[in-house]
């Protein structure tokens, strides 16, 4: 029978953290569905758990490229990208409502549990990482802010069961609307290009974006350049430097190496880096065996 959904908010609840720009706040979201049976329309009313995503009061002028952020992730529908249920107002507050990720962002739960994470581990994150950024490539669609705080852990996969499950969040605010301060922070994440002008950003962005995180998910969620200084993060970029490979995962390293290149149009086409990936996780001989990589 033809459903129908009305839907409405429930107070705002638990705090989950801030976002650039953003509070995230878990929430409930109930859907009235309407059923036609024989003639008779009878009415249920359906709760879902949910996560808010809110626009800061102070930040209203940033509505418009807060919801193309939403109207980008409206078009997609991956199993490992998280799912946009849509949008709201409520009284001046911009909302983005989304499918709640269990075990919430990526980078913190890898600090949680450095010693249990082995290089097959790292393999599928990836490999599940990558097929979400091929499904994007494909539909010629950027993210733009791919880092490890921005992919959750729908299933943690630490205890012989099918492995971990990954789903890349919503980029968030655009890079377009950051200073240029808020673009340093973000080195190395941010691709170099973008540095000086974001209409650079485009799908090879996300290329570099997914080689710093290859880096930090090797380094058990470390985080990049993490005790420089604004200003030594921009020289990084100036003398084009790059990051130390990762020796407990060979063959990522070189991976991430080939998608932080300088040059945008090298970085490899997502479809390749996948290919890539399958054929190392054939070749590594450690499926079993647990990281111990040291940041340097
Ligand atoms: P940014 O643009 O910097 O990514 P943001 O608004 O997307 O900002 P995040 O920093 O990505 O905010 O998210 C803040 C925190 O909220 C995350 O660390 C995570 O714990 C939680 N969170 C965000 N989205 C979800 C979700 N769908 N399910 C569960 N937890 C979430
Ligand atoms: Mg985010």
């Amino acid at each position: 029978p033809a459903k129908q959904r009305g839907q409405n908010h429930q107070p705002l609840s638990l705090h989950l953290g801030r976002g650039t720009r953003t509070n995230i706040y878990a929430g409930t979201l109930s859907c009235r569905e309407e059923e036609e049976d024989g003639g008779n329309v009878q009415y249920s009313t359906r709760e879902m758990r949910v996560v808010l995503k809110i626009l800061d009061s102070a930040h209203r002028d940033i509505s418009l490229p807060f919801f193309e952020t939403a109207s980008m992730m409206r078009q997609v529908c991956h199993k490992h990208i998280v799912l946009l249920h849509g949008v709201c107002v409520r009284n001046l507050e911009n909302i983005m409502v989304e499918e709640v990720v269990e075990f919430g962002a990526l980078d913190l739960f890898m600090h949680r549990k450095s010693e249990h994470l082995s290089t097959a581990w790292k393999f599928l994150v990836a490999k599940q990482l990558a097929s979400a950024l091929s499904y994007l490539e494909d539909k010629n669609l950027v993210h733009g802010n791919v880092c490890t705080k921005n992919i959750l852990l729908a299933r943690q996969g630490l205890d012989g069961d099918s492995g971990p499950f990954i789903k890349l969040s919503d980029p968030g605010v655009p890079i377009t609307v950051l200073s240029r301060e808020e673009r340093v922070e973000r080195i190395p994440w941010i691709a170099p290009e973008c540095m000086d002008d974001t209409k650079n950003l485009s799908i090879a962005t996300d290329k570099w974006g997914f080689g710093t995180t290859l880096w930090s998910v090797c380094y058990n969620g470390e985080l990049p350049l993490k005790d420089r200084s604004l200003a030594e993060k921009e020289r990084f970029y100036e003398a084009h430097c790059k990051m130390t490979p990762p020796v407990c995962c060979k063959e990522l390293a070189e991976l991430m190496q080939q998608c932080m290149n300088y040059n945008p149009p090298e970085r490899p086409f997502f479809r390749a880096i996948m290919r890539d990936i399958n054929r190392l996780q054939e070749q590594s001989e450690c499926h079993t065996h647990v990281s111990t990589c040291q940041a340097i």
